[in-house]
C-alpha cells in the first residue's frame, strides 16, 4: 500500500508537470504578441515615409520643370516687339513665378514630413529592439522551463518503473485502470469513517479491516483503495 501511495504522489506530480508544459505554446504565443505588434508598427511607419519620400521626388520633379519655363520665358524676351507683347509676357512669368513658389511650398512640407516620419520610424524601431530583447529573454526562460520540466519527467519516470518493479503485476494493473477512472487519485486515506475520495461513510467493519492494513480494500461507493494515514 505504501508503493502505491507513493506511486500515486509520483503520477500527480508528472500529470501536472505535464500540464505545464501542455501551458507553454499559449505562454509563448501571449510573450509574442507585443512584439509581433512593434513589427507592425515599424512596417507601417516604413511605409508612410516610403509614400512621402516619394512624395518629395515628385516635387523635386515638378519645380525642376517649373524653372525650365521660367528659363525659356526669359530667353523669349529679345523676340518682343510691341509693348502689347511685352507686357503680356511678363504677366506670363509672373504667373510661372507664383507656380514655382507654390510648389516650393509643397517641396518644403514634403521635406518637413520625411523628417517627421523619420524621427516616428526611429522611435518605432527602438520600441521593436526594447520588445525583441524582451522576447528573446522571455523564451530563454521558458526553454529552461521546458528543459526543467523534461528533465524533472525523466527522474520521475525513473522512479515510477523503479518502484513499479516491486507491485504484484495484477494490483498495479488495478491501480493504473483505477486511476485513469477516478483522474489520478486511485489511492485515498480515511478521515475517520469517511472515504476522502467520495466522503461517503463506510461500514466499521470495512474500517476496521482497513486498519488492520493486511490487505488491499476499496470504497464499497467509488472503489478507490483505502488507507490510514499514520499519525
Ligand atoms: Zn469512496
Amino acid at each position: 500500500m505504501a508503493m502505491l501511495i507513493r506511486l500515486q504522489a509520483l503520477d500527480l506530480r508528472r500529470q501536472q508537470d505535464k500540464e505545464g508544459l501542455e501551458e507553454i505554446p499559449e505562454k509563448l504565443k501571449i510573450a509574442e504578441k507585443p512584439l509581433f505588434e512593434a513589427k507592425g508598427l515599424v512596417e507601417k511607419a516604413q511605409a508612410a515615409i516610403d509614400l512621402v519620400i516619394k512624395e518629395k521626388k515628385d516635387k523635386e520633379l515638378a519645380l525642376q520643370v517649373v524653372e525650365d519655363k521660367i528659363r525659356k520665358l526669359k530667353s523669349r524676351l529679345t523676340d518682343l516687339k510691341t509693348n502689347k507683347e511685352y507686357h503680356a509676357h511678363l504677366q506670363e512669368i509672373a504667373a510661372v513665378n507664383k507656380e514655382k513658389e507654390d510648389t516650393e511650398d509643397r517641396l518644403l512640407q514634403a521635406m518637413e514630413n520625411v523628417d517627421l516620419l523619420k524621427k516616428e520610424l526611429a522611435e518605432k524601431t527602438a520600441l521593436l529592439n526594447e520588445e525583441t530583447a524582451r522576447f528573446a529573454k522571455e523564451k530563454e526562460e521558458i526553454n529552461a522551463t521546458i528543459e526543467q520540466l523534461s528533465k524533472e519527467d525523466e527522474k520521475l519516470e525513473q522512479e515510477w518503473l523503479a518502484l513499479s518493479k516491486e507491485a504484484p503485476s495484477d494490483l498495479l494493473e488495478s491501480y493504473k485502470k483505477l486511476s485513469i477512472l477516478r483522474k489520478g487519485v486511485a489511492v485515498v486515506p480515511l478521515n475517520g469513517y469517511t472515504c476522502t475520495g467520495c466522503h461517503f461513510s463506510l461500514p466499521p467493519q470495512l474500517i476496521a479491516e482497513v486498519r488492520k492494513n493486511e490487505k488491499i480494500l476499496t470504497c464499497n461507493y467509488c472503489n478507490r483503495m483505502l488507507y490510514v494515514e499514520a499519525d
